[in-house]
């Protein structure tokens, strides 16, 4: 079970916390969304909760609404960007086999023209 409100060395609660700066695009109760270190593609953000929970796995019942809202931000972060008319992609990468490399829940939001290329 990895959750916690916060774990001092996690990346992304360094972040969250204001530890670390990070190109922050959103922030409210639930979540934050910043802008990926080394994007992929012309539209780069990550959404992460405020909570540190550290993957997919260690979501449980009650997260629902907390999944949710991540989605409808990403959403509406991609009219931001005016990504909505020509699409845009959501990942989430879920352990070793899964792509992860940061265990702190995240959901990465591509778009631009390479966004449907970008292996992540
Ligand atoms: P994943 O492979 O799904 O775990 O994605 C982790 C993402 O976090 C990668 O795309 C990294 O470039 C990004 N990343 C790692 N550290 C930072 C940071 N300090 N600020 C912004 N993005 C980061
Ligand atoms: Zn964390």
């Amino acid at each position: 079970m990895d959750r916690s409100p916060e774990i001092p060395s996690c990346p992304f609660c360094r972040i969250v916390s204001g530890e670390t700066t990070a190109k922050l695009v959103y922030r409210d109760a639930l979540v934050t969304a910043f802008r990926d270190i080394h994007p992929i593609a012309s539209t780069h953000i990550l959404i992460v909760p405020n909570r540190h929970i550290g993957s997919v796995d260690d979501l449980e019942a009650g997260d629902e609404q907390l999944v949710g809202h991540m989605v409808l931000t990403a959403k509406q972060l991609a009219a931001n960007e005016g990504l909505a008319t020509r699409g845009y992609r959501l990942i989430m990468n879920n352990g070793v086999h899964g792509g992860q490399t940061v265990y702190h829940l995240h959901l990465h939001l591509l778009g631009g023209p390479l966004a449907r290329f970008a292996l992540k």
